[in-house]
C-alpha cells in the first residue's frame, strides 16, 4: 500500500502534464494560459486531496484520471458562461431564457453589421452624419400606422424617456388598476418617479370612470395621461375600465398627450388563431393614442428593444431628451430588429417566420405529431423508464397574456431508478443544457418550445443523465 507521500511523489510535474500527449492534443484548440491554470489547480486539489487522507486509507494515484480531469476543468474554463440551451418548458416568452428567439435569417443580417463598418450613423446619399434612428423609423411607422417613430434599447427606458420628454415637473394620471409591477424590476409608480413626472393615482383598483381623470385635470398641473396595458395580470369580476378612445378624447378637451405603455407590442392579431386579448398597436394608434410604447422581445418577436411611436413633434421632442444617448440602442439589436421588421411587411409569412408567432400558432395536430415523434424517439432509447404524452398547457410567458393556456401535448418521462429532481438537475448539466418542468414524479417536455433539431440533443441528454445511474 503507497503511503502518503509515496503518492505526492507519484503526481507528475507540471512540466511533464504539459508535454501529455492527450493534454497537448486538446490544448490545440484552448488558451495555453487556460491549460497551465487547469493543470496547476488540478494538481493542487489532488495534493490537498492526498494530505487530507487517514493513513490506513488505501488509494492508487491514477494519472490518466487526472490527465481526463485537468481536460475537463480547461474545457470548463473555456465555455461560454452565456449560451444556448434547450427551452422544453413550453413557456415561449421566458424572461430568464432570454424571450424571444429570433428567425434564423435575421443573424445574416447582424453579423454583416458586427462583422463590418456600417451605416449606423452615415448617410450614404450626403456623405456625411446621418441618425441610427433612421434604419427603423420608416418601418415602425408603416407597420404601426403612425407618424413618426423609433426604438431605445428596452420598453422600460421607453416609458420613462416618454414620460421624461412630456411631463417632468407635471402629474401624470395614471388608473389605480394599471399601476402594475413587470418583471420584478418594473414597477409603473417607480419609473414615473424617475423621469421626474409625479403620479396622480385615480380611480380605485377594480374601477375606474372617466370622471375621475376628469377630476384629476380640473385639480391641475397634469403634463400626461398614462394608460398602462396590465400584461400580466387581469382584473376580473365588478370591474370598469377606461377604453383608450375615451381617455383621448379627454386629452384632447385639455390639450395634453395620450400615452400607451403596450408592453407586449402585437403587431398582428392573432384572433383568427383563436388567441385573443393583447391590443394590437395599431388599434392603439387608430384609437388615437399620442405616443405607444412597446418592447422588441416580446410579442414583436425581435430583439431586446424599446419602440416609441406616435406624433412626430412628441418623437422629435424625445429625440432631443439627453437619456436618448444614455437609452440608445446598439448596432446589432438595430440590425436585428430592422431584420425582423422587415419580416413583417408580408403578415401572412410573418406568423410562420417569426419563431414567436409560429410556436404560439403551431396547431394541435403539429404539436401532437411532433410529440409522438420525441416519445418515440425517448421512448426507444430509454428502456428503464416510462414514456408517455399526456394533455396539457404551454403559455405565452413574457407577461402577456396571463390567462390563455393554450392546449398542447406534453411528454412526459418519469425515471426508474433515480429521483426526478436529480433527472431534472442532470438534464440542466448536459450540453446544451435541457430546462425542463417537473409535474409529480416525471419530467415534462413541451415540443412547442423546442425546434426538430433539438429532440435527437434531449434524447441524447436524457441518456447520458440516466447512464450515469450504471457506473
Ligand atoms: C414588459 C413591460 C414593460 C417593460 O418592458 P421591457 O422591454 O422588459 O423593458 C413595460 N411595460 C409593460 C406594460 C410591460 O408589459
Amino acid at each position: 500500500m503507497p503511503s502518503k507521500s509515496d503518492l505526492l511523489r507519484l503526481i507528475p510535474k507540471v512540466d511533464d502534464l504539459i508535454n501529455n500527449e492527450k493534454i497537448t492534443e486538446a490544448a490545440q484548440s484552448m488558451c495555453r494560459q487556460v491549460v497551465l491554470e487547469s493543470i496547476r489547480e488540478q494538481v493542487d486539489e489532488t495534493r490537498k486531496k492526498i494530505l487530507l487522507m487517514e493513513e490506513s486509507e488505501t488509494a492508487e494515484l491514477d494519472v490518466g484520471r487526472l490527465v481526463d480531469e485537468i481536460i475537463a476543468r480547461a474545457l470548463g474554463k473555456n465555455e461560454m458562461s452565456l449560451k444556448r440551451v434547450i427551452n422544453a418548458t413550453g413557456v415561449i416568452l421566458h424572461t430568464n431564457l432570454g424571450r424571444a428567439p429570433l428567425n434564423a435569417g435575421v443573424k445574416d443580417a447582424v453579423w454583416e453589421i458586427a462583422e463590418n463598418y456600417s451605416t449606423l450613423e452615415y448617410s450614404i446619399g450626403t456623405g456625411s452624419r446621418g441618425s441610427r434612428y433612421d434604419h427603423v423609423q420608416g418601418l415602425i411607422a408603416k407597420l404601426a400606422g403612425a407618424e413618426a417613430a423609433f426604438a431605445v434599447n428596452n420598453n422600460a427606458a421607453a416609458v420613462l424617456l416618454v414620460l421624461s420628454t412630456l411631463a417632468k415637473g407635471c402629474k401624470v394620471a395614471v388608473s389605480r388598476g394599471e399601476l402594475v409591477e413587470i418583471g420584478g424590476s418594473f414597477r409603473v409608480p417607480e419609473i414615473m418617479e424617475q423621469s421626474g413626472a409625479r403620479l396622480v393615482e385615480v380611480g380605485s383598483t377594480n374601477k375606474t370612470r372617466i370622471s375621475d381623470y376628469r377630476k384629476a385635470m380640473e385639480e391641475g398641473d397634469v403634463g400626461a395621461l398614462l394608460k398602462v396595458h396590465t400584461s400580466n395580470y387581469k382584473i376580473v369580476g365588478f370591474t370598469e375600465e377606461v377604453e383608450l378612445a375615451e381617455l383621448v378624447k379627454l386629452g384632447e378637451e385639455y390639450g395634453i398627450p395620450v400615452i400607451h405603455d403596450l408592453g407586449s407590442g402585437a403587431l398582428i392579431d392573432l384572433g383568427k388563431y383563436g388567441i385573443s386579448g393583447e391590443p394590437t398597436v395599431q388599434e392603439s394608434m387608430l384609437s388615437g393614442a399620442d405616443v405607444v410604447c412597446f418592447s422588441g422581445d416580446k410579442l414583436l418577436g425581435g430583439p431586446q428593444a424599446g419602440i416609441i411611436a406616435g406624433k412626430k413633434s412628441l418623437i422629435d421632442k424625445m429625440k432631443k431628451n439627453p437619456l436618448t444617448r444614455a437609452f440608445r440602442i446598439d448596432k446589432l439589436s438595430l440590425a436585428a430588429l430592422e431584420a425582423t421588421l422587415r419580416l413583417y411587411l408580408d403578415p401572412d409569412s410573418a406568423v410562420s417566420s417569426i419563431p414567436v408567432l409560429s410556436m404560439m400558432t403551431m396547431p394541435i395536430e403539429t404539436i401532437e405529431a411532433r410529440s409522438a415523434t420525441l416519445c418515440s424517439l425517448l421512448a426507444g432509447k430509454l428502456q428503464n423508464c416510462d414514456v408517455f404524452v399526456e394533455d396539457g398547457h404551454s403559455q405565452v410567458g413574457g407577461g402577456a397574456m396571463p390567462l390563455q393556456n393554450l392546449p398542447s401535448k406534453i411528454v412526459n418521462i418519469k425515471p426508474a431508478k433515480l429521483t426526478v429532481q436529480e433527472l431534472e438537475t442532470r438534464l440542466r448539466g448536459s450540453k446544451p443544457p435541457v430546462i425542463a418542468r417537473i409535474h409529480k414524479d416525471h419530467v415534462c417536455l413541451d415540443v412547442r418550445t423546442m425546434r426538430d433539431e433539438d429532440f435527437p440533443l434531449v434524447a441524447s441528454a436524457f441518456e447520458e443523465a440516466l447512464g450515469k445511474i450504471w457506473e
